[in-house]
């Protein structure tokens, strides 16, 4: 529909104008409304140059605003390169084992008692408290969902620009995706560093997991300062790759995939209005989300997702459960089949490892019967310097 009736009236007034067959009373309330269209052409010039809005008419680019509409243009020479987004609440959480890192992280915000990750003061001062948690969260397995295993397709068919997520439980990485490929923007258990600005030392997940278990607290071989996993803190930035990258990314993508995520917390919940005008986004959630401010709507601004109403021209909203999401695009799409047999076999090598783990005596280290489960061979690289920005 016309989300343009203030310039379309702009231009009947001015027309009336040129006539001159009019009364003076109706001059001047001629005048008040174009004084009034002016007000609002001009406030609206002014949100779009300053929230970066596309004041011109966006191409509509699906040709249905389904599920099928985004696999036909997924499969179409219009799309070459996606996004996807993450978080980690509803991701991970089905795996039944990798919880702990993302209760880590999804209380982080919130609830937990915030010094225990407030880098400045407690941690430097007081390591342990955030150590034994870690120790207490510490997941069974390293355990990817369907979900992960469907960018990783993504990202074999040359279609995948970027996966940005909030998750720091390295599930992503294990899946197969590299770092090249991933933007963590709460970053990640995967590497850590040695707190000491002069220092700063990595250290591998394998090194971390060992100092944890052994109830240690992690201290640098170089000058016995503490190390930290390369998760975000409270009083850290996010990693500088998250700045740089988000720059170039959401402006050049040509489908955004948002998955699992409340779209509430920063930065994710600005980043889906980055993207261009004529962008599809699906949103692969439990219920909708990020939809506009209704005033903002109103007005004419789609800053917001826009599933249903009239004006809707490019966002999908897919309810349910991520990984089922997935796997109904995943058939739309022809690679049902394949995701299902990655899989099967993804899976099954990481059990594998699992029990080769536990037989090889992982548990000696003292960790409790549960975590002498867990492998940590299971992932795909361990680079022992791993780098992360
Ligand atoms: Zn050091």
């Amino acid at each position: 529909m016309d989300n343009r009736e203030g310039s379309g009236a702009a231009a009947q007034v001015d027309a009336g104008k040129g006539s001159g067959s009019s009364s003076p009373d109706s001059d001047d309330v001629r005048r008040g409304h174009l004084d009034a269209i002016k007000r609002m052409e001009f406030l609206r010039n002014l949100f779009c140059q300053t929230l970066g809005l596309g004041s011109e008419k966006p191409e509509k680019v699906l040709d249905e605003l389904t599920l099928d509409g985004v696999s036909r243009f997924l499969l179409s020479e219009k799309c070459k390169k996606g996004v996807c987004m993450l978080q980690a609440s509803q991701i991970s959480v089905p795996t039944g084992h990798g919880s702990l890192y993302t209760n880590l992280a999804t209380v982080q915000p919130t609830c937990l008692p915030q010094a225990i990750f407030e880098i400045s003061y407690s941690f430097k001062q007081h390591p342990e408290p955030f150590f034994a948690l870690a120790r207490e969260l510490y997941p069974g397995q390293f355990k990817p969902t369907v979900c992960h295993y469907f960018i990783r397709l993504l990202k074999e068919k040359g279609l995948l620009l970027r996966c940005y997520t909030q998750n720091i439980d390295t599930l992503e990485r294990v899946a197969g995706l590299d770092q090249e490929d991933l933007v963590e923007a709460h970053g990640t258990f995967f590497t850590s560093h040695c707190v000491s600005s002069s220092c700063q030392k990595s250290y591998s997940l394998d090194w971390m997991k060992e100092k944890i278990f052994s109830s240690l607290i992690p201290k640098c071989e170089k000058c016995q300062s503490v190390v930290k996993p390369d998760i975000v803190f409270f009083g850290e930035s996010l990693p500088s790759r998250f700045f740089s990258l988000t720059q170039s990314d959401f402006r050049n993508v040509d489908l955004l995939i948002i998955m699992g995520t409340s779209l509430q917390v920063q930065p994710f919940a600005s980043l889906v209005s980055r993207v261009p005008t004529n962008t599809p986004r699906l949103l692969i959630n439990k219920e909708k989300t990020g939809e506009s401010e209704p005033l903002m709507a109103l007005m004419g601004f789609g800053c917001g997702m826009d599933f249903d109403s009239e004006k809707a021209y490019r966002d999908v909203a897919w309810l349910g459960d991520c990984d089922e999401g997935c796997l109904a695009l995943a058939e739309l799409l022809g690679w049902k089949d394949e995701l299902e047999k990655l899989v099967r076999e993804e899976h099954a090598a990481i059990d594998a490892k699992s029990s080769q783990a536990v037989g090889d005596g992982a548990s000696a280290s003292g960790a409790p019967a549960k975590e002498a489960k867990q492998s940590l061979s299971a992932k795909k690289k361990s680079p022992p310097g791993g780098k992360e920005n």
